[in-house]
């Protein structure tokens, strides 16, 4: 039977805990959403300030679509890079201080993009060890060499560059917000480290993009970084809302990626109408101070009322917190446990996180209330005991 051997991976992985599966949503992006006909508060999304349902941004998306079409039809090198695009690179550029922007489809893409048009045989890659899974598959394809270091741990990643030798160029990769823990990399030290070694540092903003920073400017806001070797990607799925990706950076190396890019090269651009609600995304980021504001709030009071658990929340002052179980099984088994209390917070398991700290990733949003928060704590103190 030519199947069987998946079968029984599938089966193997099921066995242990760690069978991945979806549920389908029939609702709109909200901490409120409907599955199977059954409505659940949701911890689950990274729609960090509520953008994603907001009517300014789908009144855009229409208008954008009235005014474009629905398909750009082509690639960016092709004919399919239109005024809308080059509209929200031209903002993207000036809102994360950076002198030029270029629009991916995806973060994935972005990323794989990116480390592969900068880096290849003979250079070396520096990694942080809980880098997103993107970064990781973009340092394996760009076929440099490639050094992982332990999570946030800069003396480890000075030992690695002052080891390297050689003539090859030189890159740091890094979350700038750790997507399944919620910490900040400890940007303005790997910067020093470039300065030493002269590298360059691709910081991968996915999360803090919106929501960190002046007007949500972002990480590099955040710590007061304007340098040319920092290469800035963010995503624009998540707290913008909408979709896409972009990468900021000095006009050679976005003249570099619209060279040698591939996942650039050789994609069909995406919608335009998805640049015309970008665009009105990024005018209620910078306008909406608010947002960031009830996102401290909840974060504050969700880190009091998970105290006195019997799992291990992470230090984070983000909208990602992390609450260790340990076990795939086990956290399964809170998740569900949860589900049953009508509220959805996603176990994440090996290999996403490292074996033995499978989790609840607690996401939060703006559009989140403190009595949807209080909920949760709630449950979570009713299931441990
Ligand atoms: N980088 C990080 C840190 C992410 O968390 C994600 C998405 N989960 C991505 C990149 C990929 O972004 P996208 O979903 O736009 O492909």
């Amino acid at each position: 039977m030519p199947f069987s051997t998946l079968h029984s991976a599938l089966n193997q992985r099921a066995a242990t805990g760690l069978l991945r599966t979806r549920r389908t949503v029939s609702s709109p992006a909200s901490p409120h959403v409907m599955v199977d006909g059954k409505s659940y508060l949701s911890f689950c999304s990274n729609d960090y300030l509520g953008l994603a349902n907001h009517p300014q941004l789908i009144t855009a998306l229409q208008q954008g679509a009235q005014q474009w079409g629905v398909g750009a039809g082509a690639a960016h090198l092709v004919s399919g890079h239109t005024a809308a695009h080059h509209e929200l690179e031209v903002v993207l550029a000036a809102f994360v201080s950076k002198p030029a922007a270029l629009l991916f489809s995806t973060g994935y893409l972005a990323n794989l993009g990116v480390v592969q048009a900068l880096v290849g045989r003979g250079d070396t890659v520096y990694a942080d060890k809980l880098n997103h899974a993107s970064l990781n598959d973009a340092m394996l394809l760009s076929r440099a060499n490639i050094k992982r270091y332990r999570h946030n741990d800069v003396a480890h990643l000075s030992q690695l560059l002052q080891k390297t030798t050689g003539v090859g160029r030189k890159l740091i990769i890094t979350d700038a917000v750790f997507s399944m823990d919620g910490d900040l990399a400890r940007l303005p030290e790997l910067l020093a480290l470039c300065e030493q070694h002269d590298a360059w540092l691709l910081v991968d903003d996915a999360h803090g993009f919106g929501v960190l920073g002046e007007q949500g400017r972002g990480v590099l806001s955040h710590y007061a970084l304007n340098n040319p070797r920092i290469i800035y990607m963010a995503t624009l799925g998540k707290a913008a809302g909408v979709s896409g990706a972009f990468v900021a950076a000095e006009q050679v190396v976005i003249d570099t990626l619209l060279q040698n890019a591939r996942t650039y090269i050789y994609t069909t651009a995406s919608p335009p109408a998805l640049a015309s609600a970008l665009i009105a995304s990024l005018y209620l980021i910078k306008q909406d101070e608010w947002r960031r504001v009830q996102l401290q709030k909840l974060i504050t009071q969700l880190r009091v009322g998970l105290k006195n658990l019997p799992w291990k929340l992470l230090p984070s002052d983000t909208p990602i917190q992390a609450l260790i179980v340990g076990e795939n099984n086990a956290v399964l088994e809170l998740s569900s446990a949860l589900r049953a209390r009508g509220i959805w917070v996603p176990a994440i398991r090996p290999p996403t996180v490292p074996l033995g700290t499978a989790r609840l990733r607690i996401s939060l949003s703006a559009a989140h209330s403190t009595q949807d928060v209080d909920q949760l704590c709630n449950a979570l103190h009713e299931i441990k005991r």
